[in-house]
């Protein structure tokens, strides 16, 4: 395998190379496209207008999971792909997938019976081929009342446990690209797609360096539109999306110490406590959207509504605004379905060929991104006229990084090193790539604002930062912080 290729390197590469396929977005499913396809042995090129995973990929509930709700809607196929792949993803990526149980409690008068939760989780382990993480079971309500104390256990009537699997959004995209890096694709984040004309056998396509502005061409003779929530904005896409909106909430888990991941029910809805070392993750919502995706924002009725939910799974809980350490907001790239609400349309994917050349890869969840990217590139081969060679990546592990302390599901250990590596290893370019896409302390620290200033230091003097570079990344990162909820002083844990 090749040594990763530094951003400046790939640069410039990219301006003199001729592509057999130019990737467009460094989310999950560009990512995956950009991997398989080097892989194969395409001549591979991606690049991404803003950080690696800027997008929805580091705004997920970070689950691998077949996605047992959509059992209700009788979607089978999809909940059987999803399940087979976050199989796979454990397997490929074992420091990114830690099984997790989800308990599921039942309610009467309102909520879904008993009778109905038990069929579906064994549905759902049938539909991992019984190669779940665990095997599911059903619990009394005096059992499930031991096992997740403060439960609400008005009209409690017994509880399902299932499995599916955490992981780290942002990281799974960041290992999955430095493989794609290692396997020969070029890869180029701050880089934004701006047009393209189609000659002869190529594409010529117009991109910007966006940290100096600067304006260059490259060549690519297959073009892959993997950009999430802007696919239906580039010319020459045939999508269609509608955007679905879905916020996380971010707690001290002290306030509720469980172990297993709870399903809680506001209406027919429902959302997920996930346990993430010291805190828990709260989400998510799900609402139309119709801004620019560029700035899609946690509001106080998100906030409100979760907190709502969660307040009435558990009563004596009575969490407050001003407890929240941190919050994320997302986008959901659905295909378009005028029809329904947004939980109802479906998570399947899609790839059109609008015109000759061009792929638009679209919809679909973070679990199913490798079997998205295989699907893509088995059609660039085709269309390439090339050997059909066969996909590697169900097997072929994703580099992890060499020292799992900067890697996993956990923010990375506050260090130097960590630093380093991320600026070395990961082309991070700013303090808010480091804080909140490579280590995720943004997120999980309440003194996320106060560590920022130690971390500009160390990438102050690993990038040679100028001292009104680092006050300014600095300022822009405070900018971040100062959208996020205020949250009443607590003790560091
Ligand atoms: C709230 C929420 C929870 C979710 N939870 C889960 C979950 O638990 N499990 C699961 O499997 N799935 C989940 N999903 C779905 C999953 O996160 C998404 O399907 C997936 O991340 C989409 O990835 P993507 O690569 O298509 O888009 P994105 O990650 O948004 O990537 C698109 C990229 O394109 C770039 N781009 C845009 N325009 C240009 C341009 N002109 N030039 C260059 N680059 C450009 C952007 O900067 C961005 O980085 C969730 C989604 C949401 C919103």
């Amino acid at each position: 395998m090749n040594p990763i290729t530094s951003r400046f390197e790939n640069l410039k590469q990219l301006e003199h190379g001729e592509f057999d396929v130019l990737v467009i977005g460094g989310g999950i499913v560009g990512s995956g496209v950009a991997r398989d396809a080097a892989l194969r042995g395409l001549r591979t090129a991606l690049v991404d207008r803003h950080d690696f995973a800027f997008g929805t990929s580091s705004r997920s509930s970070r689950l691998l999971h077949g996605g047992l709700r959509y059992l209700e809607q009788g979607r089978i196929g999809l909940v059987r792909e999803a399940s087979l792949e976050k199989r796979v993803l454990r397997d490929i990526a074992p420091h990114l997938g830690d099984p997790l149980g989800f308990v599921f409690p039942a309610y009467r008068p309102e909520g879904r019976p008993l009778w109905q939760l038990r069929i579906g989780v064994k549905l759902y382990d049938l539909l991992c081929s019984f190669r779940n993480f665990g095997a599911s079971r059903g619990y009394s309500a005096a059992e499930i009342r031991q096992l997740i104390p403060g439960l609400n256990p008005v009209g409690l009537r017994g509880a399902v446990r299932y499995f599916d699997a955490l992981t780290n959004d942002a990281r799974l995209v960041l290992d999955t690209l430095r493989s794609a890096n290692a396997a020969g694709a070029l890869v180029s984040n701050y880089t934004r797609f701006i047009s393209t004309q189609r000659k002869a056998d190529f594409w010529v396509v117009r991109v910007r360096d966006e940290r100096d502005g600067r304006e260059f061409e490259t060549r690519a003779r297959t073009i892959v539109n993997a950009t999430g929530p802007w696919a239906q904005g580039l010319a020459h896409s045939g999508v269609a999306l509608r955007l679905s909106k879905g916020i996380h909430i971010v707690v001290d888990r002290a306030r509720l110490p469980i172990t297993d991941a709870v399903v809680i029910t506001e209406g027919k809805r429902i959302l997920f406590v996930i346990p993430w070392g010291e805190r828990l993750i709260i989400g998510t919502t799900d609402t139309d959207y119709r801004g620019d995706p560029e700035s899609v924002e946690t509001d106080v009725e998100d906030i409100a509504y979760v907190l709502k939910a969660l307040n009435s799974a558990f009563p004596t809980l009575q969490l407050q605004e001003n407890e929240i350490i941190s919050t994320w907001a997302g986008l959901r790239p659905l295909i378009a379905n005028p029809d329904g609400s947004p939980s109802d349309i479906s998570r399947a994917h899609q790839i059109l060929s609008p015109e000759p050349a061009w792929w638009d890869v679209a919809g679909g969840k973070l679990t199913t991104y490798r079997l998205m990217a295989e699907q893509t590139v088995d059609k660039l081969l085709e269309f390439l006229r090339r050997p059909a060679t066969r996909c590697r990546t169900a097997r072929e592990p994703i580099l992890a990084a060499a020292d799992t302390r900067f890697s996993g599901i956990l923010p990375a250990p506050f260090s130097s090193e960590s630093v380093s590596h991320f600026v070395n290893q990961e082309w991070a370019l700013t303090l808010t790539d480091v804080m909140v896409r490579r280590s995720g302390w943004h997120y999980y620290h309440p003194d996320a604002a106060i560590r920022a200033c130690q971390v500009a230091q160390w990438m102050s003097e690993v990038a040679g930062w100028s001292a009104e570079r680092t006050t300014s990344e600095l300022a822009d990162y405070h900018r971040l912080v100062r959208n996020r909820p205020q949250k009443t002083a607590a003790p560091e844990r």
